[in-house]
């Protein structure tokens, strides 16, 4: 397959503002594409070159491009710079630049997809001594055998800047309707993707093989599982409803999810949105080697800990361990923990189809042996009534966790299932202010006073499932410390948009800049209200206005672990805006 067709389907799909259409254009591309390149197809859509888990950065930084186009273009690198600052993205420079050129200089080759990807794949292996000269030869070498319009995407799928606005969820829709034909063998498909976190694998399966193949893709080693999620309860008599009078409570730690796949002294740790962090906590790993399974996969919270009481620390104090250099000076400075509480596999068993209960029992097991102080068991009980959950709350507390998670002894797990299975509780519930949430950001406008030059209010954002787009529910400017702040700036300055994304519907809303919504925030806001302004839920409670948080403040906690698709959802916020009168009647 030519790279020129894929770029002429991707030109179409950057134009296309509804998702009807996007599935169209996919649905047309899957099925002109050849089997053997469908993967590769896939992570390219996605603008990565594998899975999420194993996704590699290229490593390649705008001035090079820059000076790739400026030897392509004969045009001075100042000018390219000067178009660069003014539209945000060198794709588009580039699209504009060649044009400027005759053609005929610049076919030194055809341009396969398969010599694009493979291409790109070595750029990003390429490392050691002399491994920047490569590097730039191989992006030389690509931006000179393409047309204007393969440039375009080339250059953007080597910044780490490709945004066609497609969601997972509508690859999946696309690909069913490809190969199946028909609507409801989704679910089929949505297991496999929950089991196997690999759109690419599912598309080449599908196109090699046939659905029952997918049907029998299976939970593996260093394949990372989609997390099973919690439902939330207001209190505890809710709680307890929904777990028909009996469940197993353990503290909810505020650290981090992490997944530990274990095959004798390989070990690799993935975050809730898969990725791989194994490099960050060479101090886990260690310990874990020492445990008796010969192959494991289970999930824990690691969570920072104050050394010479054990005792649990805010948050904050992990994410200083989310670094790329002095990893080591890093350990000894934040010291954590790791406190399991499933198990996925065990020697050769996968285990998720097995009730909770005994998977505990099977986890009990596999720590048999540990003798660090840094790998724990979480802490849990039986409950049968609201006196033995309150009880078990108020020891969660006084050991610094958020509240409780409450789960059916009974259930199996379910990957990437938001449900009653697990229920989270947490002490804000039974006062007034209403719960935290997790909040994408769409846009900003820009600062002024002090924060000139750097965005000021930042248009937030919750998402629908069903329809795949993100609504509006307020703007947020306060609880940002200066350092975060510009740490902010940068990371929003890279996800600029030419205008508002197909994904986000903000009614009449203008904003200075609209961002591709990948930004998550943990925000705290003490009440919910209606607004003729936002979208959020709009007509769901009132005819002509949405919900809006009052008064929302950060809370210091960027949520790097959750994708945007992970945010709260709008039938979160109705829940909780509904809630507040439940607790005013009280
Ligand atoms: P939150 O925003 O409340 O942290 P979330 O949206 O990240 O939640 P949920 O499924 O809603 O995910 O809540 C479960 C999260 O709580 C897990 O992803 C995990 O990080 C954390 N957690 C802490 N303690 C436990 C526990 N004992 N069992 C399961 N998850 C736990």
């Amino acid at each position: 397959m030519l790279f020129i067709e894929l770029a002429q389907t991707f030109e179409k799909m950057e134009k296309t503002r509804s998702r009807i259409e996007l599935t169209y254009h996919l649905v047309e591309l899957f099925t002109t594409t050849p089997a053997e390149i469908i993967d590769k197809v896939v992570y390219l859509i996605l603008g990565k070159l594998g899975p999420d888990h194993e996704s590699s950065e290229l490593g390649i930084a705008d001035k090079i491009v820059i000076k790739t186009l400026s030897h392509s273009s004969r045009i001075p690198v100042d000018k390219i710079i000067k178009e660069y600052n003014s539209i945000g993205d060198l794709g588009e420079v580039a699209y504009k630049f060649l044009t400027e050129r005759t053609q005929s200089t610049l076919f030194a080759q055809v341009l396969t997809v398969d010599k694009v990807f493979s291409t790109l794949l070595k750029i990003a292996h390429t490392s050691g001594v002399g491994s920047l000269d490569i590097k730039i030869r191989l992006v030389n070498s690509l931006i000179n055998s393409s047309s204007r319009l393969e440039s375009k995407f080339i250059v953007k799928l080597i910044l780490g800047n490709l945004r066609l606005g497609i969601a997972n969820f509508t690859l999946l829709d696309a690909l069913t309707l490809a190969f199946t034909k028909d609507k409801k063998n989704r679910v089929i498909l949505e297991r496999a993707y929950n089991v196997s976190s690999d759109l690419g694998k599912i598309a080449a399966t599908l196109a090699n093989g046939s659905l029952s193949e997918v049907q029998s893709i299976s939970i593996s080693l260093f394949t990372p599982v989609r997390p099973m999620l919690a439902e939330r309860a207001v209190d505890s008599p809710e709680a307890l409803k929904k777990l028909d009078g009996f469940g197993l409570a353990e503290f909810k730690i505020d650290g981090e999810r992490i997944q530990i796949h274990k095959q004798g002294e390989k070990i690799e740790l993935f975050t809730r949105s898969l990725e791989n962090v194994s490099s960050n906590f060479p101090d886990i790993i260690n310990m874990i080697k020492l445990l008796s399974p010969k192959e494991m996969i289970a999930e824990g919270e690691i969570v920072a800990i104050n050394p010479n009481n054990l005792r649990y620390l805010p948050f904050q104090n992990l994410m200083r361990r989310r670094r790329k250099y002095k990893i080591q000076e890093a350990v000894k400075a934040f010291p954590v923990m790791l406190n399991l509480f499933d198990i996925l596999f065990i020697d050769g068993n996968d285990t998720t189809n097995l009730p909770f209960l005994e998977r505990r029992r099977l986890l009990k097991f596999a720590l048999k042996d540990n003798r660090s102080d840094r790998i724990k068991l979480i802490e849990q009980t039986q409950v049968s009534c609201t006196k033995d959950i309150d009880a078990f709350m108020t020891k969660a507390l006084e050991n610094g966790c958020e509240g409780l998670m409450l789960k059916n002894p009974k259930t199996e797990y379910r990957a990437g299932a938001r449900g009653w299975a697990w229920i989270k509780l947490k002490k804000e519930y039974s006062g007034k202010v209403i719960d935290s949430m997790d909040l994408v950001v769409l846009g900003a406008l820009h600062g002024k006073g002090r924060r000139v030059g750097k965005y000021g209010a930042l248009l937030l954002g919750a998402y629908d499932r069903v329809n795949d787009t993100f609504y509006t529910i307020g703007k947020v400017g306060t609880g940002f410390t200066d350092e975060i702040l510009s740490l902010l700036s940068d990371r929003l300055s890279k996800l600029v948009l030419q205008g508002k994304s197909p994904r986000v519907e903000a009614g009449s809303l203008m904003m200075d800049v609209w961002f591709e919504p990948r930004v998550v925030l943990e925000i705290i806001s003490p009440e919910i209200t209606l607004s003729p302004i936002y979208t959020a839920a709009r007509d769901a409670v009132n005819l002509g206005n949405g919900l809006a948080l009052r008064f929302p403040k950060f809370s210091g906690k960027i949520r790097e672990d959750k994708l945007p698709e992970d945010s709260t959802t709008i039938d979160e916020v109705l829940e909780l805006y509904r809630n507040q009168f439940k607790q005013k009647s009280n």
